[in-house]
């Protein structure tokens, strides 16, 4: 569906580009001019290979790659070559405390298998770096507490790889609900997964994946309600399908959930490693509709809304805008945009949709 109304349209995208340059203002002056925070990444595979390390180099306006921690002794020679790191830069997950005397290194970006987020999080926090850590924060809610506990006690800002929360077509449809414009969100539907290929891969084991979609990419739906409503869901009612219970033993397929909020909103999401296409939300108000679909992607997401306009922006790199909120945050010494509470708020829903699994039952939360 595309506007009919071009000047509503602009409209529309300027909101949104105001709604992210927002966070943004007053990065003049908080630093020296030039200096950028220094940025370790730890685990060098897809996401930090192919996304986060090219928005360090070529988008990010606050932040530069500095530092690797790598298990794998190719890819240190590759990365040094690319990036030109020295040596002295490169570490591995037994030297990884060593970082604690690098004083080029700011931010640690953690960006491992789930079930390692919590101990390579607490362990940077230790070092006395500020700790980036990618979604999910944690695999169980008792961790997320131990990251929060542990980067309070070092005085370290933490944050999580939440990149949608600074998106601006999310941000828009925050607005939307935020401000009424279609009256109040009575129901949101939301839903992400994929068709997951290798099965030997560390998404299917459990040990290190903590849960299989939800953990992965259900984690988005649920933010995405959650952002849209602005409050915490007080009761969750789920259901599992497992179609290929050899592939998916360890881990879930398909779930299926509804989530009630205090102020009456419900809403229903899913997410599965079974199929492609699902890739959206759309929240339902009094007097309209409106959806991003494509909603999670890294680019290209797009919006309409009942009223017969778009919702489309030429959106940032996602990852250097989150990684210059963060370092606005230290370098204004500001509480984290994307906070390992909110980290922790996600993991206990995550719980309770399995809980529910677990027992056919309604669980309450609150
Ligand atoms: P990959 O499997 O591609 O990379 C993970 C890296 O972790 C490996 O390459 C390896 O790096 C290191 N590692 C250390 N120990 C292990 C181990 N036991 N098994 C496997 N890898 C290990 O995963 P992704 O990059 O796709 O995901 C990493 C994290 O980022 C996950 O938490 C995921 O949820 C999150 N993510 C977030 C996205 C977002 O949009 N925000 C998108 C995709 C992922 P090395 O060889 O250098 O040691």
């Amino acid at each position: 569906m595309n506007t009919t109304n071009p000047s509503r349209r602009d409209f529309v995208r300027a909101l949104g580009a105001a709604a992210i340059a927002a966070p943004f203002v007053g990065i003049a002056g908080a630093q020296e001019p030039g200096k950028k925070l220094g940025v370790a990444l730890v685990g060098l595979g897809s996401l930090s290979t192919k996304q986060i390390a090219p928005a360090l180099a070529k988008s990010s306006k606050l932040c530069k790659l500095v530092a690797i921690v790598t298990g794998t002794p190719a890819k240190a020679d590759k990365w040094m070559a690319d990036y030109g790191l020295p040596k002295t830069h490169v570490y591995n997950y037994e030297t990884f405390d060593q970082l604690a005397t690098n004083p080029d290194v700011d931010i640690i970006y953690v960006v491992l298998p789930n079930s390692m987020h919590a101990e390579y999080t607490i362990r940077a926090a230790k070092a006395g770096k500020h700790v980036l850590c990618e979604k999910p924060m944690a695999t169980s809610a008792a961790d997320c507490q131990r990251m929060i506990d542990a980067c309070k006690a070092a005085d370290r800002l933490l944050a999580i790889g939440y990149r949608c929360q600074f998106e601006p077509h999310h941000r828009e449809c925050r607005r939307l609900a935020s401000e009424k414009v279609f009256g109040a969100v009575k129901y949101v539907e939301a839903g992400f997964g994929f068709k997951i290929g290798d099965p030997a891969q560390w998404r299917l084991r459990k040990g290190l994946a903590g849960g299989g979609a939800l953990m992965d990419v259900g984690i988005y739906a649920l933010q995405a309600a959650r952002f849209l409503v602005g409050e915490e869901p007080i009761a969750i009612s789920a259901l599992e399908t497992k179609t290929d219970p050899v592939k998916f033993a360890e881990v879930d397929e398909t779930i299926v959930w509804t989530m009630r909020f205090p102020g009456g909103v419900v809403a229903k999401c899913s997410t599965s490693y079974n199929f492609n296409g699902e890739n959206r939300f759309r929240a339902y108000a009094e007097k309209g509709w409106f959806e991003l679909d494509p909603a999670y992607s890294y680019a290209g997401n797009s919006g309409r809304r009942s009223d017969k306009l778009e919702i489309k922006f030429d959106a940032p790199d996602q990852f250097a805008t989150e990684l210059d909120d963060f370092a606005q945050r230290i370098l204004e010494k500001k509480p984290s945009s994307v906070s390992g509470e909110e980290g922790l708020r996600d993991l206990r829903v995550i719980e309770a949709i399995y809980q529910s699994i677990a027992t056919g039952a309604t669980v309450k939360l609150g």
